[in-house]
């Protein structure tokens, strides 16, 4: 019950930077909820940058890797755009579904955390759940766990030496904290106005998947907005009454 002293006691996401990096495993990772607090950050001045580890190309049951990689992309720059995200990179060495834990995938971390010297690192749940008994997906765990450590190699000079020698990015020890979004452990939050409505075209851009996952008949835009508006307004009773996007903070 809110206001009981019992509830959790959120803060306020910290807003003493100026760039960040999202990191997540697949397109529309970001769009349940945390695009809400990038379009506020976004329309304030910030600098937000997507770095996607997949184009999610097994997300869509009647539809092949091939062709589906290509217009999850799009539907991503797409979404990206709406939230005033300008940069959005993916990576090309790890498979939708599969993506392994290990040195390869930290490495691909650690490179992007140096091109893009956040101050902020974003990335979605690595718990085992959602809160409950809803199972977490393996790419999710992987991506997020990677991008919490990445945060450290990427400072680290002696941690992946050939990315100095052969991409020449050089060690950045920049990142101050790593916002984990649908953590069903939240620390802190950030209200989000306008930007429930950009975050609602945001998701809505992804209308292949959402369209797949519910049918053809589906209105991408009415299923962006069933889902995350009781979702951040609900999240907001958790602080201080108004929609909020929730996130775990992992300071450094
Ligand atoms: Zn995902």
């Amino acid at each position: 019950m809110p206001g009981t002293a019992t509830a959790p006691s959120l803060s306020p996401m910290p807003e003493d930077w100026q760039r960040a990096l999202a990191v997540v495993a697949h397109p529309d990772d970001l769009e349940y909820g945390a695009a809400a607090a990038v379009a506020e950050w976004t329309a304030a001045g910030r600098e937000v940058t997507y770095v996607l580890v997949t184009r999610g190309e097994a997300g869509i049951d009647g539809l092949g890797p091939q062709e589906c990689a290509a217009i999850r992309e799009a539907e991503q720059r797409a979404s990206a755009a709406v939230v005033g995200v300008r940069t959005v990179e993916f990576l090309d060495e790890h498979q939708d579904g599969v993506i392994e834990a290990g040195l390869p995938l930290r490495r691909d971390l650690s490179a992007a955390v140096r091109r893009h010297r956040p101050e902020l690192l974003i990335t979605l749940n690595h718990h085992d759940t959602w809160g409950g008994v809803a199972w977490n997906t393996p790419d999710h765990r992987v991506v997020g766990r990677a991008a919490l450590d990445a945060a450290g190699d990427a400072g680290n000079r002696w941690i992946f030496p050939e990315l100095i020698a052969e991409q020449g990015l050089d060690p950045w020890d920049g990142v101050r904290w790593v916002a984990v979004a649908g953590s069903p452990y939240p620390t802190h939050a950030k209200e989000v106005g306008p930007g429930i409505e950009r975050a609602v075209a945001s998701l809505a851009e992804h209308r292949a998947y959402i369209t797949g996952l519910e049918g053809a008949g589906q209105d991408p835009e009415a299923y962006a907005r069933g889902f995350l508006e009781p979702m951040l307004r609900s999240a907001g009773e958790q602080y201080r009454g108004a929609p909020a996007t929730l996130f775990q903070l992992y300071p450094r």
